[in-house]
């Protein structure tokens, strides 16, 4: 039986639970983590009222005529408030930031006054009330929401919640990952290649985009198999009690070689899904054992990737607690340079690039799925229905990888 891509990321996300364990960790280090807390504001944004400019702090009913002259009585630098006052026929000096000074409620910019005499400037633009200030509380009130429990944190998050005073935040606990590669034809980068092997290319593929999706503090151990049933087993029944999620690559074919799925089952794996109609990621395999997800990923390293961005992401959003791990990927929309055409009866994803320029969307490289070189030219997926065609200037979505 194949699933359809649809059943299978349903079937998956339901086997994986969201962790209970958190931790709080320093804003250093929380970047891509799941946020845990709700959190609201206590310090308004802007703080206090402020300039928006360099120039000169005035009152709008006093400057209201362009060519007026204003004595500079004062500066207020960004910082400490100064509490000067302004009276009629005065101006203060002020930098982008500063306080305004009581008396105030426009800013003249620097660039639409001239100095006349030490001390006196003339404006040569009127003010208008509220001009160039920066009302406190006009960007974020007190009180309001500014972290809901299951977003995934962003430099733009971790910088509100230091704009609060805030410097640490409780996230979920990270994932124990294990990524195991097998094959009797690989050999690690470093090592010398004898004829018939290939280096191991999914190992760094894998463990980096696990911590693409949770953060660089993911720790990942790796693990390489030969094609060797026994060493699977007992290295799969090892893993179920030390990790909560393992993505395995290769073996999970029809060959002889590929006794993964056997091998799961007798290191205590079950529920298992095998097959998925798509291309490429056919052979994709999944089984739980208590608290552990198994991912029997494709060896190709297409398939792989592509599994990986298809249902391994939003299994691992979920299991740290994202609100809506099925929405998190994200997408761009282009237009086809060519018509693409899916003549097999499974959907295909094809490897794109976008053009930055133009926004169109071109395919990289040969579409196969050990095409490995065309998919590091690629930022995305575009996915064709079984037996569909787009002809080119046509609109798609494109998976960013
Ligand atoms: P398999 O799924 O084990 O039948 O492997 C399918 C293809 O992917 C074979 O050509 C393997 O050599 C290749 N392959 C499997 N694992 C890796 C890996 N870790 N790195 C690079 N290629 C791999
Ligand atoms: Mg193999």
């Amino acid at each position: 039986m194949m699933h359809s891509i649809d059943d299978a990321k349903e079937a998956i996300l339901a086997a994986v639970l969201p962790t209970l364990q958190t931790q709080s960790v320093s804003l250093d280090e929380a970047l891509g983590r799941i946020s845990r807390e709700k959190m609201c504001a206590t310090v308004p944004l802007p703080g206090f009222d402020n300039s928006a400019m360099d120039g000169f702090a005035v009152s709008s009913e006093d400057a209201s005529t362009p060519g007026r002259t204003l004595r500079v009585v004062g500066e207020q630098p960004a910082g400490p408030n100064e509490n000067l006052t302004i009276e009629a026929g005065e101006a203060i000096r002020v930098f982008t930031g500063a306080p305004i000074p009581e008396g105030a409620d426009a800013v003249v910019m620097q660039e639409d006054t001239k100095a006349v005499s030490d001390g006196v400037i003339e404006i040569s633009v009127a003010a208008e009330p509220g001009e160039f200030i920066r009302r406190a509380g006009t960007d974020l009130c007190q009180g309001q929401i500014i972290l809901e429990p299951g977003l995934r944190l962003q430099p733009a998050h971790l910088a509100v919640l230091a704009s609060q005073g805030i410097y640490a935040v409780t996230v979920s606990a990270l994932p124990r990952v294990a990524v195991v590669t097998t094959g009797n034809e690989l050999v690690p980068p470093g090592a010398p290649l004898q004829p018939g092997q290939l280096y191991n290319s999914n190992a760094p593929m894998l463990s980096s985009l696990v911590r693409s999706v949770l953060g660089t503090a993911t720790p990942v151990s790796h693990h390489h198999l030969s094609d060797d049933p026994c060493a699977t087993t007992s290295l799969l029944a090892e893993l179920r009690e030390s990790c909560d999620i393992v993505l395995l690559s290769g073996g999970v074919s029809v060959g002889e070689h590929d006794h993964v799925k056997k091998s799961a089952a007798e290191a205590g794996f079950s529920g298992e899904l095998w097959r998925v109609r798509m291309k490429p990621g056919k052979p994709l395999f999944f089984a739980s054992a208590s608290d552990c997800s198994l991912f029997g990923l494709p060896g190709n390293p297409v398939s792989s990737f592509v599994t990986f961005k298809i249902f391994v992401e939003s299994a691992l959003w979920k299991r740290c607690g994202a609100a809506n791990p099925l929405k998190m990927s994200r997408f761009l929309s282009g237009r086809l340079a060519e018509d693409l055409e899916n003549k097999g009866d499974r959907p295909h994803f094809v490897r794109v690039k976008i053009d930055a320029e133009t926004g169109e969307v071109h395919p990289t490289g040969p579409q196969r799925s050990d095409a490995l070189f065309g998919l590091s030219q690629a930022d995305g997926l575009v996915c064709i229905d079984a037996n569909g065609r787009l002809n080119a200037g046509t609109e798609v979505s494109v998976q960013l990888t």
